[in-house]
């Protein structure tokens, strides 16, 4: 006997069918014998749709009732997928986070996890039957409810797991697999049998929402066994790896872009110790996660500062910097919330010069203009305007031959 955990997606519950092949999935290996924790998303389209009922009544929703509404996609999962369940002979029981004590910090809309408690869950598995979960929710120690963010039930699939110290994880969803790039956006993109942690991590934290950020970080933190595969189809989809096999890496593994980015300036700030603490201090004090950061040199004593947030606080973060820009005596402020972010990953990347230069010429001759460039080890972003989006990540995926050879 095994104990894994199962997460389907939004689309893999998204109709009364879909959850009905669902469970008989989730009754086939129940009856293996195993003891099965499953996560699921609210149904496609509900988390949206739920956010647009509240943006039609008020542009800025109170952050503690917006996880109030938004919690309740993923409850109206748990209980269909436990009756679909029961009606098929597999005994299940549905937990919201607050009863399952999925315990988080109080940042409402991003909450991120603090703990976790067993015994809710142990009781049901020792009763035999299937823990069918809420993903994306939990409650903070005021007992209010919290959600982790965009993508979240990967991320209490996988917490899930390593506090319950399960077999596997398997994340189920709509495509079989991790893949060189998003396959809806360059359809030749190849799946991968395996990816490493340390690239999956990267390739998450620049946008391939396929898994969020925080479930990588808790599956290396943990070393959770770790799987993506198709709901629909037969497969064995793509394996995060932790141990590095010493085998040669490919110099590129795949090509991650964000549509969520957007980008902010103020010019004209005095060249003095502490402005750079002072721009980035309030934005963070906010909740403002700052990404690419980039600073001119000074010419007549005074720098220009730009740098990256999500779409979603954009107008918040600009309302800050106008408010930092009179502190400091700046000129001006602006911003642009009309930009992509694209990123080459690869660990084989590490050992090879020539590749930020080759990204560059690929997309010079598409006529594709770059606003902002950063680098690491093993990976290179360039922030575009939106509308090259696709042309950059095609033309990309084809100069550094990521398709891979055609099967004959
Ligand atoms: P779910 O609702 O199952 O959580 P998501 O929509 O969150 O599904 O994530 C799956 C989607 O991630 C795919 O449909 C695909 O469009 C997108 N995606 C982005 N990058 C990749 C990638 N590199 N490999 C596979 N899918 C990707
Ligand atoms: N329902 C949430 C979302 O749409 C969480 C998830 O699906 O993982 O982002
Ligand atoms: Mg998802």
């Amino acid at each position: 006997m095994a104990r894994y955990v199962f997460k389907f997606g939004g689309t893999s519950v998204g109709d009364a069918k879909r959850i009905k092949s669902v469970a008989e999935k989730v009754k086939q290996a129940h009856s293996e014998g195993h003891e099965i924790i499953v996560v699921v998303s609210a149904m496609s389209g509900e988390t949206n749709r739920l956010t647009a009922l509240a943006g039609g009544l008020l542009v800025k929703p109170n952050p503690r009732e917006m996880d109030v509404l938004l919690s309740t996609g993923e409850q109206v999962t748990i209980a269909l997928l436990s009756m679909a369940l029961g009606a098929l002979g597999c005994p299940a029981e549905s937990f919201t986070g607050g009863q399952v004590e999925i315990l988080t910090d109080s940042v409402h809309s991003k909450a991120r996890i603090k703990d976790i408690g067993v015994a809710a869950i142990q009781n049901c598995l020792k009763s035999g039957k299937v823990a069918v979960v809420a993903g994306f929710q939990g409650v903070n120690e005021q007992g209010h409810i919290t959600t982790l963010g965009r993508g979240g039930s990967d991320t209490t699939a996988v917490a899930l797991a390593a506090k319950l110290k399960a077999s596997e994880c398997y994340i189920y969803t709509d495509v079989d697999g991790v893949y060189t790039t998003d396959p809806r956006v360059e359809p030749t993109a190849r799946k991968m049998d395996s990816i490493t942690f340390e690239e999956m991590l990267e390739m998450a934290s620049l946008g391939s929402k396929v898994l969020q950020i925080r479930a990588v970080e808790f599956a290396g933190k943990y070393n959770v066994p770790l799987r993506v595969l198709s709901t629909f189809s037969e497969g064995n989809g793509t394996l995060i790896t932790y141990e590095d096999d010493g085998m040669e890496r490919a110099l590129i593994s795949g090509i991650a872009f964000n549509r969520d980015e957007a980008k902010l300036t103020i010019n004209g700030v005095p060249d003095l110790p502490g402005v750079a603490s002072k721009i980035v201090g309030p934005i963070a004090a906010n909740n403002i996660e700052i990404d690419m950061i980039i600073q001119n040199i000074a010419d007549d004593e005074t720098t220009d500062f730009t740098f990256t947030v999500h779409r979603n606080d954009y107008h918040k973060a600009v309302a800050l910097l106008e408010e930092i820009k009179t502190s400091l005596s700046a000129k001006k402020v602006s911003g642009d919330d009309t930009i992509v972010k694209v990123s080459l990953v690869g660990v084989g990347m590490r050992s090879h010069s020539g590749i930020a230069s080759k990204m560059f010429d690929v997309l010079a001759s598409e006529g594709i203009n770059i606003k902002m460039i950063s680098t690491s080890e093993i990976k290179i972003s360039v922030v575009i305007d939106e509308k090259h989006l696709e042309a950059a990540v095609r033309a990309l995926h084809k100069s550094f031959e990521l398709a891979g050879r055609p099967v004959l």
